[in-house]
């Protein structure tokens, strides 16, 4: 949340939708002072889903309240009062404000402090200027709607006390959030997509349904996955192994941890070190003369102790991210033009030390594995590579149903070279243009973001929205020109001269703990029969030997083929079993009875779909081997 002042450049950018929610902000605050005109405003912004105004009252405003406040908004919004602009001389407005005028529906016996105290806060060269609806008039750099009909459908959903200014040494304040939409109906889509939210929660699924935990000993933000987890992790590891073998990438193996000179050379250390678990400390070893020694030249003539004479304290980091160990992997051969594109991938480990506050099940974590992989290529192949990984990801929603989705193109800010960007203009440049490019003509839906690209060159960040419209952060892709320099990665050209790669690191399916998160909520834990961590469970009716036997054979069948089948033996009645898988949502069961066996036949019911009829075993596992090879939605 941004206690800051924007500036004129994002006030012109507000989109629609904010407009219309800090325009809802000032309608919320002149309900308020009809029914308390003694309330004091400080902020009220537009946030992400809605809108607060920070309020000082001696009155506890609580939800009891809000059906007035509500009603009271809604004479407002039915009065159709234009939004006024008005500028203003400086001296003008803190007159006003010393009368008690702004925030307000009119002179007052108390000056409005909050509003005077940000008059003297407003840069000189930025304008003063009020916006008046009706009897209201506020301190305010808008933009707004036209007029306060144009609020459509509004809600006030709760309220929180905060600092004015975010600083605990300033006074409490109390802040009412609420939200608001063009229309009723987006409104109540709005509202209906919160309450399935919450029963989609991936951390309340995810326990239910034994996917993964969090352990306080294991320690915060490190979750481990449960066997029903970990089968839905093989299945997206088989897919990227398939996709990427299909489209020419080699995978690697490195280790989790690195010594400081790796990072210093990729400048992680200390631009990232915040971002990183502290070192380990090793004392009293020389592991570099240990690692001469493990070379061809290694013999008993050079035991360690005669090379290491130099037994100093030696650092080493878990690592945050794998691209330095893949860098080092591209220099350990001699490369030419004819190597590349080079494509390394590896389902990497990484560690990163988020803030404690800000961890949320599997959203924000410390430890993650990651559908890395980096690709080695000359500028030339730079189009083809760049698509390629873009058709990729295109393919992947695809298979999981990800219909609306945004690339968010992050570029650099020339007046920043040197310090948050490095200082290579010619290079940025020329990255940026060939990634736009690729971007408009493969007709990809994107958004392009200036300022905010990474400290080596342009990146492209995935936003993904779940089938009820939860909006998710779930991949990166990044180029760089500036790491394979700091790693003197060259490769040998056409003309025989030493030339230096370009680099894309890429994650379509993001960390394994963002993505499981994602499709558990995307889903709601209805997974695909593919991806389904119980894929088939058979269910006897009744325990008599025979039927076992007979339903034996059948699961003995289906694992033989890989599937994830299960077998329930309980004696207690058919419906009991059923209803056990069904809160499992298991995807198919297999239920037999003693028809079912005399017919060399099951009855198949699906999660979600309901008893299917019985079928020919043969036929209803090929259904099954079929559906799993196709990954079938
Ligand atoms: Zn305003
Ligand atoms: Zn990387």
């Amino acid at each position: 949340m941004s206690e800051d002042r924007k500036t004129l450049e994002q006030r012109e950018q507000m989109t629609d939708i904010e407009r219309l929610r800090h325009s809802a902000s000032h309608v919320l605050a002149t309900a308020i002072l009809k029914i308390w005109p003694e309330a004091q405003f400080a902020a009220g912004p537009p946030v992400e889903n809605g809108f607060y105004y920070d309020v000082d009252l001696p009155h506890r405003i609580s939800p009891d309240d809000f059906e007035k406040i509500e009603a009271e908004m809604k004479k407002e919004i039915r009065a159709n009062h234009p939004f006024e602009r008005m500028e203003v001389s400086r001296e003008e407005a803190l007159s006003m404000a010393r009368r008690g005028e702004l925030g307000a529906l009119g002179a007052r016996p108390e000056p409005s402090k909050f509003k005077l105290d940000i008059i003297e806060n407003i840069p000189a060269n930025e304008k003063v200027s009020l916006y008046r609806n009706g009897d209201f008039i506020d301190l305010c750099a808008g933009p707004h709607v036209m007029r306060t009909g144009n609020v459509g459908a509004f809600k006030l959903t709760s309220v929180a006390s905060a600092y004015y200014k975010g600083d605990e040494k300033n006074p409490q304040l109390q802040r009412v959030y609420g939200t608001a939409f063009k229309t009723k109906k987006e409104l109540d889509e709005y509202f209906a997509m919160l309450e399935e939210a919450k029963k989609r929660d991936h951390r309340k699924l995810g326990r239910e349904l034994e996917i993964f935990v969090l352990d306080d000993d294991v320690g915060p933000g490190m979750p481990m996955f449960l066997p029903r987890g970990a089968a839905i992790i093989d299945e997206l590891e088989k897919l990227a192994r398939e996709t990427e073998f299909a489209a020419g990438y080699q995978r690697v193996r490195t280790p989790a941890i690195a010594r400081e000179s790796l990072y210093k050379k990729s400048g992680h250390l200390p631009y990232y070190a915040e971002s990183m678990f502290p070192p380990m400390e090793l004392r009293g070893e020389d592991t570099r003369s240990l690692i001469l020694n493990t070379g061809p030249s290694s013999s008993i003539e050079h035991p360690a102790s005669s090379i290491g004479h130099e037994r100093s304290t030696d650092r080493y980091y878990l690592k945050a991210m794998n691209c330095p160990h893949h860098h080092k992997l591209f220099a350990a051969v001699p490369r030419s033009y004819r190597d590349l594109p080079l494509r390394l991938a590896e389902y990497g480990t990484c560690y990163r030390y988020e803030q404690s506050g800000e961890l949320i099940g599997l959203m924000r974590v410390r430890s993650m594995q990651m559908n890395d992989a980096h690709i080695y290529m000359t500028p030339d192949q730079f189009e083809a590579e760049f698509n390629a990984v873009n058709e990729m990801y295109l393919n992947y929603f695809k298979l999981f149903g990800i219909e609306k989705y945004l690339m968010r193109f992050s570029t650099h800010d020339p007046s920043k070279l040197g310090q948050k960007f490095v200082d290579e203009p010619e290079l940025w440049k020329q990255t940026e243009v060939m990634t736009r490019n690729v971007l408009k003509n493969s007709g990809i839906n994107y958004v392009e973001v200036p300022n905010e690209a990474a400290f080596y060159g342009p990146k492209i960040d995935v936003q993904a929205w779940s089938v009820i419209g939860r909006e998710f952060s779930i991949a990166t892709n990044q180029v760089d020109f500036a790491q394979p320099r700091r790693f003197n990665l060259v490769y040998k050209d056409k003309d025989n001269t030493e030339k230096t790669p370009i680099c894309i690191h890429r994650a379509p399916l993001g960390t394994h703990e963002r993505f499981i998160g994602f499709l558990i909520e995307h889903y709601a834990g209805n997974f695909p029969l593919w991806l389904s961590p119980e894929q088939v469970r058979i269910l006897t009716i009744g325990d008599d030997a025979k039927l076992l036997d007979y339903s034996m054979s059948i699961l003995n069948e289906l694992r033989a083929h890989q599937v994830r089948a299960e077998i329930d033996k309980g004696t207690d009645q058919i419906n009991g079993k059923i209803q056990r898988a069904e809160q499992m949502k298991v995807h198919t069961m297999f239920v037999i009875g003693k028809r079912d066996m005399d017919a060399d036949a099951v009855s198949v019911r699906v999660h979600g779909k309901g008893n299917l009829g019985a079928k020919a075993k043969k036929e209803a596992i090929a259904e099954i081997l079929l559906s799993i090879k196709e990954r079938r939605p």
